[in-house]
């Protein structure tokens, strides 16, 4: 028997990305089922909580929200560790925001220092799907995914798609990790 069996586990999940993917947005709508057209920049780090069921099983699921630019990348060390699966947070109109990517999942690895960095759960998150124009494909971001081992979703904050399944993943995703660490 691990002690996840009696207690209720709490799962740290990270969004990182550059700044503008809308990584407050999906967190919000998410947790606060609302949006908001408004930018506000992320001043180093916001977080959610909330409670959720994963395979009939409770979970609190607590959200980080950091800060995409580098003003605040010192933050990460503190930030990242302890996490239990990371969401890397592109926009689907900007390859800028994706080609970064490769970049923050580095230094997510650098500073966070999972004990087993290969076996750490990442997942890819294309958000802003609502808009007419996009600069990457799905075949694109699905073929970064399979070479690094993530798993890939879409969605928009702003109507309301993918959100609950792509939260619903990480923190399985979370789980099978927390578990896997303990046993
Ligand atoms: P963050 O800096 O990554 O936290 O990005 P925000 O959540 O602050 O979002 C940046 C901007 O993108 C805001 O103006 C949001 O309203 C907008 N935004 C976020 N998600 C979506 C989406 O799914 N679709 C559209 N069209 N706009 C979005």
């Amino acid at each position: 028997m691990t002690q996840w069996s009696t207690c209720t586990p709490h799962l740290k999940v990270i969004l990182i990305g550059n700044s503008g993917v809308g990584k407050s947005s999906f967190m919000t709508r998410f947790v606060d089922h609302r949006f908001t057209n408004l930018y506000r920049a992320t001043i180093g780090v916001d977080f959610l909580t909330k409670e959720i069921t994963i395979d009939k099983r409770s979970a609190i699921l607590q959200i980080w929200d950091t800060a995409g630019t580098e003003r605040f990348h010192s933050l990460g060390t503190t930030l990242y560790r302890g996490a239990h699966c990371c969401l890397l947070v592109f926009d689907v109109t900007s390859s800028i925001s994706f080609d970064a990517l490769e970049v923050w999942k580095k230094e997510f690895l650098v500073q966070a220092c999972p004990s087993d960095p290969s076996a750490f759960p990442f997942i890819v998150l294309g958000n802003k799907i609502d808009l007419d124009y996009r600069e990457v494909s799905p075949n694109k971001a699905q073929q970064w995914c399979s070479e690094i081992g993530a798993e890939y979703f879409e969605c928009s904050a702003k109507e309301d798609i993918g959100v609950d399944a792509t939260f619903h993943s990480a923190a399985r995703a979370a789980l099978q990790f927390v578990t896997s660490s303990i046993l």
